[in-house]
């Protein structure tokens, strides 16, 4: 018997640019992702940079119109208690009321630091009031402070910076201080004009946790985004891997049709005379015998015209059906034309042939009967020709003396068996 072949699908330049294409689309997909969520995270960083600078700018308008308001009156006085200090840079700092109360002024410096101080107490976070040309030496700038100062004198506005103090994340943040009228009772000494800029204030958060939270922050990102790459990636391939199978499928399909007979299933005639030079190539290099069966149907024309075309081709799958399963597996079949059959026989010589075509012969007229309307029966036979490889011969050669053994089966009163020696 003969079935119709189906081949199963080398690595072709398709399935490797569809590979190719698979690796960067992954690619793209992996980047895309990555960039996505580190996007997220850079961006939420920035948020809070901002926020930050924001904060400060408020604390320092803040601090600012604190000292404004205690430098419009000259600076304030306070009872001097125990513990609460005098101005050392001030002269006569203290003063004593007509009831024998004393009191201290407390300037717009003095405040400043004794409200920093309270705050780092408190809060946990200060502020420092500093010059290039301080008052109180304890007032020096540190280096990052001198550098802003002096950026300050250059014009630029405030500045804001990340620094590491003792061990612990800090964002910075610095504007400059102008002079203005009611400063110069403390500072006239020091050359100073309004407007000039005779320090500034820095203030130091500390953002320790929050930088650790941030990269905790980073940390969960990556991950996400690694696992949501996996996914989608192993989606991305299995989906394609689907596509490739399907593919690969319809064109075993496609293959498939392009080399079978629709109505019988065999193989085509452009197949079968495929696969008949192959044999014929094998025949040629000294395999040991080749036969060719023509079969074809005896007054086919009157079995369409009697029982109708459809019941026609019922009797010709039928006898095809009948074919391929009195004919070994690797013996090749296929429908020649209309009601024309074609068998080739490898390793077979005309008296094994014989036989099994005169089985064949037998079966379709046994099996393949028709009934009419009338209710009378009629068995539909056929005739055979057998011609067996000669050296020398070809396809066309072959065929035609198994076709010229066919005319003769026909021309003898068909319905049987006939072998053409030579
Ligand atoms: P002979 O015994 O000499 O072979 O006579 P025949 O009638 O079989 O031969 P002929 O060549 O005169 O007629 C063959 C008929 O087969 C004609 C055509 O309509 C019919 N035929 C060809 N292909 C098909 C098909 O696919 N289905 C059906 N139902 N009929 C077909
Ligand atoms: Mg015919
Ligand atoms: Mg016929």
């Amino acid at each position: 018997m003969t079935d119709v072949p189906v081949k199963s699908p080398a690595p072709t330049s398709d399935t490797q640019s569809l590979r190719a294409f698979i690796i960067s689309v992954s690619l793209a997909v992996a980047v895309c992702i990555s960039g996505a969520f580190l996007g997220i995270a850079l961006k939420g960083r920035t948020l809070i940079r901002e926020e930050m600078l924001h904060r400060a700018r408020t604390d320092f308008r803040t601090l600012v119109h604190f000292r404004a308001w205690n430098a419009s009156y000259g600076g304030v006085y306070v009872e001097k208690m125990p513990g609460v200090e005098s101005n050392p840079y001030l002269e006569n700092p203290d003063i004593e009321s007509t009831s024998g109360k004393r009191y201290t002024k407390k300037n717009p410096a003095l405040m400043t630091r004794e409200l920093s101080e309270r705050l780092k107490r408190f809060e946990g976070y200060g502020f420092h009031i500093t010059s290039l040309q301080p008052l109180n030496p304890a007032n020096q700038p540190d280096p990052e402070e001198a550098r802003a100062l002096r950026a300050f004198e250059q014009g630029t506005p405030e500045r804001s910076w990340t620094e590491t103090i003792e061990g612990r994340a800090t964002t910075r943040y610095m504007a400059p201080l102008k002079v203005e009228a009611s400063c110069l009772e403390c500072h006239a000494k020091q050359g100073y004009k309004v407007g000039d800029i005779r320090g500034g204030i820095s203030f130091t958060y500390d953002t320790q946790e929050i930088e650790a939270k941030l990269r905790s922050n980073l940390r969960l990102v990556a991950v996400l985004a690694f696992l949501t790459t996996g996914l989608l990636l192993s989606l991305v391939i299995f989906f394609f891997r689907q596509l490739v199978r399907k593919l690969a499928e319809a064109r075993r399909q496609l293959e498939s049709f392009a080399m079978t007979d629709m109505l019988t299933g065999l193989f085509n005639r452009r197949r079968v005379l495929e696969r008949f030079a192959e044999e014929c190539e094998r025949a040629r290099r000294g395999s040991s015998g080749l036969t060719c069966l023509m079969l074809d149907v005896d007054h086919f024309k009157q079995v369409n015209d009697q029982f109708g075309h459809q019941e026609g081709d019922e009797v010709l799958k039928k006898i095809a059906q009948i074919m391929r399963s009195s004919l070994r597996r690797y013996d090749i079949l296929g429908r020649y034309g209309g009601e024309e059959f074609i068998g080739l026989l490898p390793d077979t010589d005309l008296e094994t042939a014989l036989p099994v075509a005169e089985r064949l012969r037998q079966s379709i007229e046994t099996s393949v009967t028709l009934r009419a309307p009338d209710g009378a029966s009629r068995s539909v036979t056929a005739s055979l020709g057998l011609a067996q490889w000669l050296p020398g011969d070809t396809v066309d050669s072959l065929i035609h003396r198994a076709d010229e053994a066919l005319y003769r089966a026909k021309a003898a009163g068909r319905n049987q068996v006939k072998v053409l020696e030579r």
